[in-house]
């Protein structure tokens, strides 16, 4: 059978659409019927109480629908949005313009690249807050099909982590592979055999990060390591949930162990069910690093719709959704939203805050042709991380 993936191609061809999509086609072909169409995508609201989301699947979603006689709008990927605007209305990260029957069958997996994407560099980045200045991981990708591993990786990557722990998720993003040692060294070799011969057998770039929570008690083995290692950089701790207790009192107990014995230098790296609500505390009892795994590969996508708002240059919307195509501003001091019909003028300053308002929507494909230069990885994470710096300045409790 091989395994259950759709390849490209099959992607590319409409096989991962729903079948509606196919024989809505089908109709409005046999009959003739081609409208200008305007088809945005926005979100009714965010998962599990999230204020703000950051847009992701651009460049997946343009590798999809280049080629097609079609024209295509959005925020540049990485961007931070909110589903609504000052005045309530749905804001459109992305639309696109043209004859419907171009893009029926596209809507599915378009709406996957963009959900999916979309909600693991938002977890990724409201990780990141939580973080603070710490080392963030992207540990995840063992709990996902491993067919997506390059898609979460780069995401995460994109939304704040620092580094990624599979070898193909770090050729995506041209960064080395990050991670620690696995309980299985230890069991295999025993403790000491297996610190000793990490530090002699892996190569000078690769950090002295020694787990100790196999056997023994965290304090004793922590001490234990920092002698073996030549130059520890850190311990880490994956306690099993069965024996943490309180895991933010082993930790500060830890860092108390390894400071009064000199190793001051030696951080704490923790990881195992670590989310945004779990971090804070433990980073302030003395973790510095995170390993961050299922909250991030299976965070709750963004809940994107695709909506013809438009026919032929008149409002055409469905019930609930706002007609008519729009121009988006985003306030650069506040990140609240503004809409205007396509082609108006917004307002001077943002009507809350006084702020600039920037326009948000670039022009992506031209009749199909890629008319935009897609940012490098490191561009749109430089972009999210500046993006959150500004958040931290504007609101007290920004995740
Ligand atoms: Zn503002």
């Amino acid at each position: 059978m091989g395994f259950f993936i759709a390849k490209e191609d099959d992607i590319k061809k409409g096989k991962t659409t729903d079948v509606y999509f196919v024989r809505t086609e089908k109709i409005l072909r046999e009959k003739n019927v081609h409208n200008l169409s305007v088809a945005e995508f926005t979100v009714s609201g965010l998962p599990n109480g999230y204020r703000w989301a950051l847009f992701g699947g651009l460049e997946e979603a343009v590798e999809l629908l280049k080629g097609k006689n079609i024209d295509l709008y959005a925020f540049p990927e990485g961007s931070l949005f909110k589903p609504r605007d000052i005045n309530g209305v749905l804001v459109p990260v992305m639309y696109i313009v043209g004859d419907y029957v171009e893009f029926a069958i596209y809507e599915t997996p378009t709406l996957g690249f963009l959900c999916h994407t979309s909600g693991i560099m938002t977890k990724s980045a409201r990780v990141r807050l939580a973080a603070g200045d710490s080392v963030v991981l992207s540990f995840g990708i063992r709990r996902m099909h491993p067919a997506l591993a390059p898609m979460i990786d780069r995401a995460a990557y994109i939304g704040g982590c620092d580094g990624v722990s599979s070898l193909i998720g770090a050729e995506t993003i041209n960064q080395p592979a990050k991670g620690t040692m696995p309980h299985a060294l230890m069991i295999t070799m025993g403790e000491d055999e297996a610190w000793k011969a990490y530090d002699e057998l892996m190569p000078p770039e690769v950090p002295r990060i020694a787990l100790i929570d196999t056997f023994g008690d965290e304090k004793y083995e922590a001490i234990k390591a920092a002698k073996i290692f030549r130059k520890l950089q850190s311990v880490r701790l994956d306690t099993p949930g069965s024996r943490r207790g309180n895991f933010a009192a082993i930790i500060r107990e830890v860092r108390w162990e390894l400071d009064v014995r000199g190793y001051k230098d030696v951080g704490i790296f923790v990881s195992g069910g670590l989310n945004e609500k779990t971090i804070p505390e433990l980073k302030e009892v003395g973790a510095n690093g995170f390993g961050v795994g299922t909250s991030i590969s299976n965070a709750p996508t963004i809940d994107f719709a695709m909506d013809i708002v438009e026919i032929d240059g008149k409002p055409s919307a469905k019930k609930g959704k706002f007609g008519g195509r729009k121009d988006t501003y985003r306030c650069k001091e506040c990140f609240s939203f503004v809409n205007v019909r396509h082609g108006e003028n917004p307002p001077e300053r943002c009507p809350v805050c006084g702020g600039e308002l920037e326009p948000m929507h670039r022009k992506i494909l031209d009749k199909g042709k890629l008319v935009y230069e897609l940012p490098g990885v490191e561009d749109m994470r430089n972009y999210v991380l500046s993006q959150l710096e500004h958040l931290k300045k504007v609101e007290e409790n920004p995740i």
